[in-house]
C-alpha cells in the first residue's frame, strides 16, 4: 500500500506527520515501511528521521550541447523541441539550449541530420537512502539548486519505493504538477490541515484535486482547537473521513522547532496517531 501524506499550503503540519507516522508504522507495527521525501525542492524529513546513510545515487538528464560549426541552422530541433528551449538566431550563426527549460527528452538530438547535437550527462538531483531501526527505510529524494525539473526529481525518487513494503510518501505542498506525481501513484491520500480560513482554502483546492485523480483519502486536522467550525462543515459536508486531530500545543511547536518526533511527546499524541494509522489500515477511512 502507496500512502500520500499531503497539504494544500507549507507549514500545515505534512512533514510533522509523515514522520511521525513512519516512527510509529516502524517502532510499534509489524510492517516493512518505507518513507520517501518527496518534496523534493525542500526536503526536510531529515531533521526528524536521524537515519544510518546506506546509499546514494545521482539524479541526471542528458542535456544537448549543439556545435555551431556543425549546425546549418535548418531549424528542426527548434521545430521539435515542445519545451521551447532552443534559441536560434541563423542571421548571427547563434544556437544555444537553455538548460533551465530543457527537459533531457532527446528529440533535438534524433532529428538533427547534420551530428551537430552532442549529449551531455548533467546532475540535477540526489536520491539517498538511509536505514531507520536497523529495517526500515528513509529514503530522501534532493533537486540541485537552480534545477527547476522537480517532477522528474520526484518520479526518480519514486522509483526507489519498494513494492513489497508499505510505503509514505511526504508529497510537496500545493495542487501543482509535483504534488500531481506523488499523489497519482498513491492508493490512499492522507490531506493535512488546520482550522483556519486559510487552511479549508488550501483543502477545497486539494479535495479537488484527489477527487479528480480517484483517489481514496482522509482529513487530518493540525492545531485543533482553533475553533474554527466552517472547517468542519466542509469535512461533513464532503464526506471526507476525519482520520484524527492533532491538537494545538506550544510544547508540540517546541518539539517540533527542535526535530523531536512528536508522536514520542506524550501518551495522548501517540494514540493519535496509532489511531490514524488503524482507521487508514481497517478500511474505515475508505
Ligand atoms: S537540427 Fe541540427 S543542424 Fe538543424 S538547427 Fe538543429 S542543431 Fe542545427
Ligand atoms: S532535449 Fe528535448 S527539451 Fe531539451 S532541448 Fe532537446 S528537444 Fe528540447
Amino acid at each position: 500500500m502507496k500512502i500520500a501524506i499531503t497539504s494544500g499550503k507549507g507549514g500545515t503540519g505534512k512533514t510533522t506527520l509523515s514522520t511521525g507516522l513512519f516512527h510509529i508504522l516502524t517502532k510499534y507495527f509489524n510492517y516493512n515501511v518505507q518513507l520517501l521525501d518527496c518534496d523534493v525542492e525542500e526536503p526536510d524529513c531529515h531533521i526528524f528521521i536521524h537515519g544510518q546513510k546506506s546509499a546514494s545515487y545521482p539524479v541526471s538528464i542528458s542535456i544537448p550541447r549543439i556545435n555551431p560549426e556543425l549546425c546549418t541552422y535548418c531549424g528542426r530541433c527548434k521545430d521539435i523541441c515542445a519545451f521551447h528551449a532552443i534559441v536560434m538566431l541563423p542571421a548571427v550563426g547563434f544556437i544555444e539550449v537553455v538548460e533551465d527549460m530543457c527537459h533531457g527528452c532527446g528529440a533535438c538530438s534524433y532529428v538533427c541530420r547534420d551530428q551537430a547535437v552532442v549529449e551531455q550527462n548533467s546532475m540535477i538531483g540526489s536520491i539517498t537512502h538511509y536505514d531507520y531501526y536497523a529495517k526500515d527505510e528513509f529514503i530522501e529524494g534532493r533537486m540541485n539548486v537552480g534545477v527547476s525539473l522537480q517532477t522528474r526529481v520526484i518520479r526518480e525518487t519514486i522509483d526507489h519505493a519498494n513494492q513489497k513494503s508499505l510505503v509514505l510518501y511526504d508529497s510537496p505542498p500545493g495542487t501543482s504538477c509535483p504534488v500531481v506525481a506523488v499523489v497519482s501513484k498513491a492508493d490512499y491520500v492522507v490531506m493535512v490541515t488546520e482550522p483556519t480560513p486559510f487552511g479549508l482554502y488550501d483543502l477545497k483546492l486539494m479535495t479537488e484535486t484527489v477527487k479528480q485523480l480517484g483517489k481514496k483519502c482522509g482529513i487530518v486536522v493540525n492545531k485543533a482547537g482553533l475553533e474554527y467550525e466552517p472547517l468542519y462543515d466542509y469535512i461533513r459536508d464532503q464526506e471526507i473521513t476525519l482520520l484524527g486531530e492533532i491538537p494545538f500545543k506550544k510544547e508540540y511547536a517546541r518539539a517540533y522547532s527542535k526535530g523531536e518526533i512528536l508522536p514520542e511527546k506524550d501518551d495522548r499524541l501517540k494514540k493519535i496517531y496509532i489511531n490514524i494509522i488503524k482507521s487508514i489500515m481497517n478500511g474505515k477511512a475508505v
